[in-house]
């Protein structure tokens, strides 16, 4: 992945800062706050890790050592 574009937020089209890309947001400022107060979060803890913040089900099932799909 090029860091020369700017990335496009998932849910308007609209392009955020790269740094926010950096942080792991795939979304812009606005849309990303929004989220924040829709999306539900969980906290699960990793195997010989530490414990880690999840809001995407799709990340919670590939955290899954044990998943059969
Ligand atoms: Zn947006």
């Amino acid at each position: 992945m090029s860091r020369k574009f700017k990335p496009i937020c998932v849910t308007c089209g609209a392009t955020y800062a790269p740094a926010r890309r950096t942080a792991g947001y795939h979304v812009c400022m606005p849309c990303g706050e929004a989220q924040s107060r829709s999306v539900r979060h969980t906290v699960v803890p990793l195997n010989k890790s530490n414990y880690i913040c999840v809001t995407d089900r799709t990340m919670l099932s590939q955290l899954n050592p044990k998943r059969t799909t």
